[in-house]
């Protein structure tokens, strides 16, 4: 049997979850509630290279699994960090800051234009409505 024959075959394969260990195994049959190494070791089997390999590809996904949950926990984070809204000057700091950086006060100075346009767009972007 060739290699891509195993690989198909083990594709058909469920995935239980190990009685024993409580790790991911290859469940073939509904009957197989342990993963083959907990099962040799409950029947004492001899463990072989096999075996051991497959115990070492469970710390492995175990490991990888724990490495995928913090990335994801961190990227969760950082999007929340991205998608909070800037801080909002209260009480018309705003529109003072925005009048004291306002070019006509600094000679048209290229610095304090670019600067205005980004205060200006931290103005809230629906006009509040006049009182009457
Ligand atoms: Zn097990």
């Amino acid at each position: 049997m060739t290699r891509e024959e195993h690989e198909t075959e083990v594709r058909s394969w469920g995935e239980g979850v190990c009685q024993e260990c409580g790790n991911p195994f290859p469940q073939r049959q509904e009957y197989e509630k342990s993963c083959p190494v907990c099962f040799k070791i409950s029947r004492d089997y001899k463990v072989l290279w096999g075996d051991q390999a497959f115990l070492w590809l469970q710390e492995k996904l175990q490991e990888t699994q724990a490495e995928l949950h913090t990335a994801r926990r961190e990227l969760k984070a950082a999007s929340q960090k991205k998608a909070a809204p800037p801080p909002r000057l209260r009480g018309g700091l705003l529109r003072q800051v925005i009048a004291l950086c306002h070019p006509d006060h600094h000679g048209g100075s290229e610095r304090a234009t670019k600067v205005t346009q980004q205060l200006l767009s931290m103005r809230s972007k629906t006009p509040k409505k006049r009182k009457p």
